[in-house]
């Protein structure tokens, strides 16, 4: 039994710890913040989930705790070029799958999280802010976010994009709902997606855009969205308080150190137009505690270096491509020229109208690019 330090009791801190738990690991978690409550009502809180994420959740014993108001499945997406006539729509059938993903609120999740950690005897320290005493452990797992503090006391570089966005999150009602559907409007104010909640006629807004919303009023956050939306689900009415937070991408150039692997954000953190980051971190939790167990089947010696070389090579990559893909969909829909607002309208109408393509692109989503 490996004795593991895992920093950061977030998404992929939990899920990591709780599935090298499950392998027969010794974890314990450190978190420099409290223990979260979720909060009664509606929340603009929530992750959209795919389909590797999903089955990740549930082999964990956490997807099936979630009570069915916290989550909601999609079986469409649809996505509007709103400066341009493009318009493309993805559907489960085309993949005959049962959905396309999950809407879960995250709060509620990361609550089931803490839940199964507890019923397994994992030990969670709280107010416990990394210090470099924790690194000595047989594996130390740096789970702390996009700002990780074991990162930079690493001295991990990181490869970074700065955006003058903010992400601005709400929950609207809408006056004539679709079910199941998930919407996008990409444009040069910035990609706006509307995830379907389970209270049918609910959305969680994701407004990436260079005005921070919170600032202004319902009434102008209200005509904005509607104007975006052109009536497309009749008339949109805000539900609950306006958040914003400002936008990275950054990526570390190095996933692991002499005994130690970076996981989630603290790796990775990506524009959330495609709602990808949190689906990142579980693949990397989920591949970093397979490959600690292969190293016990394999009987290695000095199974660290290895299972460290391994799980580098096998998500390092493919979070590059998912940053990159990030930025070509934002420099590309943030374009004020004419030519690039044509090229790309047709883009998505040549795929709208491809069943392969579509196919390709929903594999990618669903999990990941390997
Ligand atoms: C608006 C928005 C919408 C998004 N939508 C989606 C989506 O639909 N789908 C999706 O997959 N992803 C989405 N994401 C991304 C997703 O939310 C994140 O990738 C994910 O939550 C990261 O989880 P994490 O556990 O890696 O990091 P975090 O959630 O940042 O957790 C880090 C933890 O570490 C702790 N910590 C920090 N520093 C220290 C320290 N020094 N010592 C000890 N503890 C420390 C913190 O208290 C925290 O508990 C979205 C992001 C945004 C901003």
């Amino acid at each position: 039994m490996s004795r593991i330090n895992v920093v950061g009791a977030g998404l992929s801190g939990l899920s990591f710890a709780i599935k090298a738990r499950l392998d027969g690991e010794h974890v314990t978690l450190f978190d420099k913040s409290e223990p979260s409550v979720i909060s009664a009502g509606l929340s603009s809180n929530v992750i959209s989930v795919n389909q590797r994420s999903a089955k990740f959740l549930k082999s964990l014993g956490v997807l099936d705790q979630l009570e069915e108001s916290a989550k909601t499945s999609f079986q469409e997406i649809v996505v509007t070029d709103s400066d341009g006539v493009g318009r493309v729509s993805f559907s489960s059938k085309t993949i005959e799958e049962d959905y396309l993903g999950l809407i879960i609120n995250a709060d509620a999740l990361r609550y089931a999280l803490l839940e199964q950690a507890k019923s397994l005897d994992i030990r969670i320290f709280w107010q416990y802010p990394f210090t470099l005493e924790l690194l000595k452990c047989d594996l130390f797992v740096a789970a702390d976010g996009p700002n990780s503090a074991v990162r930079q006391a690493l001295g991990i570089k990181t490869l970074q994009y700065p955006y003058d966005q903010s992400a601005n999150i709400c929950v609207v009602e809408a006056t004539r709902p679709v079910k199941n559907t998930a919407f996008q409007w990409f444009g040069k104010e910035g990609p706006l997606a509307l995830l379907p909640l389970s209270q049918i006629g609910k959305f969680a807004v994701v407004w990436s855009s260079a005005q921070d919303f919170s600032l202004q009023t319902v009434d102008y956050f209200e005509n904005e969205i509607n104007l975006r939306t052109r009536d497309r689900l009749g008339k949109l009415r805000v539900l609950t308080e306006r958040l914003s937070f400002p936008l990275q991408q950054k990526q570390a150039l190095k996933f692991v150190e002499d005994r130690v692997a970076l996981i989630g954000d603290s790796a990775h953190t990506i524009h959330p137009l495609a709602g990808q980051g949190g689906n990142l971190g579980f693949a990397d939790a989920e591949v970093l505690a397979k490959e600690i167990s292969m190293s016990k089947i394999e009987g290695l010696e000095l199974p660290y270096q290895k299972i460290l070389r391994r799980y580098q090579q096998n998500r390092r990559l493919e979070a590059f491509l998912f940053g990159l893909t990030m930025e070509v969909f934002h420099r590309g829909y943030g374009s004020r020229n004419s030519g690039v607002q044509f090229v790309r309208s047709l883009a998505m109408n040549h795929v709208h109208q491809n069943d392969q393509l579509k196919q390709f692109a929903m594999s990618i989503a669903a999990g990941g690019f390997f």
